[in-house]
Parts: structure tokens; sequence; C-alpha cells
């Protein structure tokens, strides 16, 4: 008999019972020695009684043999004399995609305008100490994308789990904890992310790919409505740019992210069509972990059985809605900047998660009557409303990235920050009137939304809690239209706009997901 079951523990016991027959047994009301063995397949916590449980479904053999789990395989070939297919960007859509590439027989060529993930780190340091952003290697730009200096949480809306599940068992393959497998909420960390893309990069390149660094797309030619050929040059240390090499090619995997604003320039020069898309833009809320701790574990001091808390919050009213997105328990907030002259900000966190602080993106939804002032942009509107705050976000925190703040008990309350509480943002903060900086709907909008989050989680609102603006690159300004079938541009026969940059992922895995579908894509497109 093969029973699915689950149990509630507590946090002690999910940490210290190593044997869980005994539970087995009472819940299914069998004998200890009737099972023959059991299998843990998720683990989420529950906290929404003050007795926090950990939930743990299991699968329990009762009578009769486990059978053998189905081992994950992977299937590159070498493809040194395949097909090429040139890839634009090395985030996690156009890794996972090249990966794809390397089980369907096909040559993956990445280029990538950023560094290789340990001289990019040296840019970051940078960005921190001095606040000086390097436009091709920054928290965004460079191997990995914007996933590699991310908080690496994998959780996704995306609903088909085969998909999901694949992409979790390609991180453990490469050298993700497989705890990432059964966790509700897989978290890697951020301290992992480069080794685990280093060795995706090393795979890539044993089979036969290409990834070249410092190489950045220039432009896309296209004729009679299909792609024709690409223009590349080679990005010096002081980023002036090497001659253009024009390369011919017929297809294009098109995955820079949403940050890589002069892509959406060739583009829209070229006459590819692209749209304005709705996205959301807000700030970073941060306060001490041990006060998040306190509200959702109903304690005074968090177990030590326990994670560092999370919470996940929305609010509407009427069309405007505000959500905390990617929330960082024991986390930093990221100078996430790709330009010298704007702030942008963002979280991550190492795996231990062991930071004081816990924060989160607290972010309200704006579309086309938000971008009214930058109509004349058509398409890029959107854009050019994003990075007009960001850049008086830049002159209002006063030079060097250090990011406008102010309490979120003084934002409430329409008055300036006397004195900020320590907060993780590296390059520091400066105290302003985020009313200031923010346009009329996002500042009343949020301003409920706190008010409302204060009720649920009591202590929200506090002098000990602090945002930082702005939280603006959630999802894309602009979306490059596709067909749903085949992923190909609307217009453009052999472009393949994918994920994040094109309006049809957000995150890691969904990024990841959509870079394996392109790949499927792509390849029937060339056996067609
Ligand atoms: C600090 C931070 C924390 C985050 N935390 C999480 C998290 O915990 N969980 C989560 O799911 N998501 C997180 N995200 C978001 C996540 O990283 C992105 O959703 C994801 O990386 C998008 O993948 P992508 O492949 O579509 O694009 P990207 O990762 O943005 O990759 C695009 C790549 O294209 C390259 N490129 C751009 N233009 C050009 C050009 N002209 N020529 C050549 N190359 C170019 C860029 O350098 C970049 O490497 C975080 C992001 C940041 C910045």
């Amino acid at each position: 008999m093969v029973k699915r079951i689950e149990l509630a523990l507590t946090p002690e016991q999910a940490e210290t019972e190593f044997n869980l027959r005994p539970l087995i047994s009472r819940k299914l009301s069998v004998s200890k020695n009737e099972i023959n063995s059991y299998r843990v397949i998720k683990k989420s916590i529950d906290a929404r009684s003050k007795n926090v449980k950990i939930r743990l479904q299991l699968v329990a053999y009762v009578g009769e043999e486990q059978p053998p789990i189905e081992k994950f395989n992977t299937n590159f070939k070498n493809v040194a004399n395949a097909e090429p297919v040139y890839i634009i960007g090395a985030g996690p859509a156009g890794l996972f995609a090249a990966l794809s590439f390397l089980e369907a027989g096909l040559k993956p060529v990445i280029i990538e305008r950023g560094k290789d993930v340990r001289d990019r780190r040296r840019d970051l340091a940078i960005i921190n100490r001095e606040g000086l952003v390097n436009p091709n290697s920054n928290y965004c730009f460079g191997e990995g994308g914007a996933g590699t200096y991310s908080d690496g949480k994998l959780y996704t809306r995306s609903n088909k789990r085969g998909n999901v599940n694949r992409v979790l068992e390609l991180f453990v393959h490469f050298g993700a904890d497989e705890n990432i497998l059964i966790n509700a909420h897989p978290h890697i960390g951020t301290n992992k992310l480069p080794g685990i893309i280093t060795e995706m990069r090393q795979c890539i390149i044993d089979h036969g790919g290409e990834i070249h660094f410092n190489t950045i797309l220039k432009d896309i030619e296209v004729l009679n409505n299909e792609i024709k050929s690409i223009s590349l040059a080679k990005i010096n240390e002081d980023n002036t740019l090497g001659a253009e090499e024009k390369i011919a090619t017929n297809k294009l995997l098109l995955a820079t992210g949403h940050s890589a604003r002069d892509v959406y320039h060739i583009l829209d020069k070229n006459n590819i069509e692209i749209e304005s898309k709705d996205f959301a833009l807000g700030v970073r809320v941060e306060h001490p972990q041990s006060m998040v701790d306190k509200i959702q574990y109903s304690c005074n001091t968090r177990s030590k059985y326990l994670p560092p808390a999370s919470y996940s919050l929305t609010y509407t009213k009427n069309e405007n809605s505000v959500y905390s997105f990617c929330m960082c328990p024991g986390g930093i907030i990221a100078p996430a900047s790709t330009m010298p002259n704007e702030i942008v900000v963002n979280g991550w966190s190492p795996s231990k998660r062991n930071n004081p602080f816990a924060n989160s993106g607290m972010v309200v939804n704006v579309g086309l009557n938000d971008f009214k002032d930058f109509k004349k942009h058509n398409a890029l509107q959107g854009m050019y409303f994003q990075s007009s705050i960001e850049q008086k976000a830049y002159t209002m925190g006063g030079g060097n990235l250090k990011a406008p703040a102010q309490t979120t008990s003084d934002f409430v309350n329409n008055s300036l920050s006397n004195s900020l509480p320590s907060c993780s943002y590296v390059p520091g903060v400066h105290a302003v009137d985020l009313h200031e900086l923010l346009p009329e709907n996002i500042k009343i909008t949020l301003r409920d939304a706190l008010k409302h989050f204060d009720k649920k989680m009591k202590g929200f609102i506090s002098s000990e809690s602090i945002m930082v603006g702005v939280e603006s690159r959630t999802s894309s300004p602009v979306r490059i239209p596709r067909d749903r079938e085949t992923f190909m541009h609307t217009k453009v026969k052999g472009l393949f706009p994918c994920a994040e940059g094109a309006g049809y992922a957000g995150g890691i895995v969904s990024a990841a997901i959509d870079g394996q579908k392109c790949a499927e894509s792509i390849t029937k497109f060339v056996n067609s």
C-alpha cells in the first residue's frame, strides 16, 4: 500500500527527529514494522497559529517495497561541429536555453556584455565601496545575469510542475543543495550561486558550446521581415568598444533581461515592433529581522529551530494594487543600478540568511496613465518614466549611490525623518521626504497599503523600519511581442524574444523555463 500523508511537527522535532516511522505508524494506524520505507516530498512552515508547525508531506510504503526513484538524467551532446545558435545574454534564460541546445544537438554561442562571475565580483565591490557603477558589469549585467548575485529564491507562480522540477533538478546537478527539491520556498543564497553558474558555463564549454564575455550586441539587421545578421562589439576594460563585427544568422535568441535599455533602442530604431507594458514601482522596506520574527512567529525570540521569518503582503484599492516583492529574510539591500546616475534597489541574502535585517520590495502597479508625461516615447514611455524616477532618486540621495530614505512611520505621517535607523544598503542612505520622489498615485497607494499591512503585522509601521527608494526593476516596462505557439516575434521571422526582457517571465525559475521553451522552438525552427 502506498500512502500519501501529511505530518505536522514542532520545529524542534523537524530538526532533530530523523526517524519518522513512529509518527507515520501512529498516523496510519499500522505497526512500525509494516512501514518499509518513506520519502519526504514537500516541507513547509505553517506560522498561522502561535504554535508554529513544520508540515511534511510524505509518501509511505506500507507492506510493499518502494520502487527505484527515477534518476534525473541529462543528455548533453558534443555540439562542437553542430549548427550554431546565437543567444544574447547569459542570464538564467540564456544559460538554460544553452543547456537545452546541448541536449537538442545544436551549438549555443552565448554573447554576454558583462564579465565572468569572478571578475564581476570586483565591479560589485567598487559599486558598494565607491558608489561607481560600471554600465556593463553590475548587479544586473554579467555571467548569470541578474540571477547570480540575487537572493536565489526559486519560487515561481508557474504551475507547470514538470518544467519547474526540471529547472530545480538542473540546479542540483550543477551543485545546489537537494533541499531545494522539497522545500516549499526553495532558496540558494548569493554566496552559492556563482559556483553553480561557473559549473553551468564549464558544462556548456566542455560540450562544444561557446561563451563570449565582454561582448555586446550592437545591432540587429532585418530584411523582408527576417533576421539577416547581428553586429557585435568587444568591450574594452575602460568600456570603450572595439570594431563592430557583423555575423550572418537567420535565428536569434534575445535574452537580455529588463535592464538592457540599449537593446530596446536597437529594436525601436530598426522598426522591430515593441509595446509599452505595465510594471510595478515603489521602494524597498527594511525591518530588523528580530522584529519580523516576533510578529510572524508570535514570540519574543525566534526558536533556534526556525529559519528567519518572511512575509508576503498584498493590498488592493480600486485599480491600484500594492504587493511585497522578492522578500529577503536575513538579507541586504543591493544597489542594482545599471548606469552611474541612477538609484535602483533590490535585495539578496546569503544561504544562511544570517544578516540582522529583513527587506522586501513594496511596489505599486503602474501603467499608461502613469506614463502620460512620456507619451512621446511611444513604446518606450514606461522605460523613460522608470528612468526619470531612478535619476531623481540619485539626485535626492545626494550622489555616490546614496539612496533616498525615510522611516515607515515618518512616511505615513508625512514628516521628514530626523534620524534613520541602521540599514543594510552599503553605499548609505540619505533622509528625504519620499513624497517628493514618488508620483502622487504611488505615494498615496503605498501609504494606504502600509496602514493596511500594519493591521495584519502589528508593528510593521515603526521608527525602526526604513523605506529606501527606488524599487523600479520589478519587471520589464517593454514587451517584445511573440507568437504563443512558436515563441517567434509576431513580425520578424527568426527572432525569438525570451524571458524577462521580452516581458514574458519574472524571476529566475520562470526565466529559465522560458529559456528552455524558446530553445525548444528554435530547435523546431531549425529542423522545419
Ligand atoms: C539583486 C537581485 C536579487 C534578485 N533576487 C531574485 C530571487 O531571489 N529570485 C528570483 O526568482 N529572482 C530574483 N531576481 C530577479 C532575477 O534575477 C531575474 O528575474 C532573472 O535573472 C531574469 O533572467 P533573464 O535571463 O531573463 O535576464 P537577466 O538575468 O537580466 O540576464 C540578461 C543578461 O543579458 C545581458 N545583456 C544585456 N544586454 C546585452 C547586450 N546588448 N549584449 C550582450 N549581453 C547583454 C546582461 O548582461 C545579462 O547578463 C533578483 C534580481 C536582482 C537584481
